[in-house]
């Protein structure tokens, strides 16, 4: 996808931290994190956002989850992380290709809005 952010890191035009690559998914640091540890976990085909989520395409959303557990482990999050993912304007998304952060390593503000 053109004008893409993250369709260029997968592409190798940005460059990323990356902790974890397959065919599928990429995860790598956030460039602005919130928390000692802050991953955005993604789609390497791009969707815009959750809300573009269908049968077709919504089986990498397993993977991406099953890829959040296996790097929670890795990363010493043993006490607990949040997964979030924002969707459009009013969910605060400003990067339009669906993603989803892994935040832990401290205790999270519970805040949810
Ligand atoms: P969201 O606001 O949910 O769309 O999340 C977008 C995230 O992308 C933010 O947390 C940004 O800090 C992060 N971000 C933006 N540009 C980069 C980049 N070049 N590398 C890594 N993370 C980035
Ligand atoms: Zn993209």
């Amino acid at each position: 996808m053109e004008n893409c952010l993250f369709c260029k890191i997968i592409a190798g035009e940005i460059p990323s931290t990356k902790v974890y690559e397959d065919d599928e998914i990429l995860a790598f640091k956030d460039i602005n994190p919130m928390a000692p540890v802050h991953v955005l976990i993604i789609p390497k085909n791009h969707i815009d956002g959750a809300d573009m989520l269908n049968a077709e395409n919504s089986a990498v959303v397993s993977k991406i989850f099953t890829v959040a557990a296996q790097l929670a482990g890795e990363l010493k999050l043993e006490n607990g992380f949040r997964i979030v993912t924002n969707v459009g304007e009013d969910g605060g998304q400003t990067v339009r290709h669906l993603h989803f952060h892994l935040l832990g390593g401290k205790k999270l503000n519970t805040a949810l809005a």
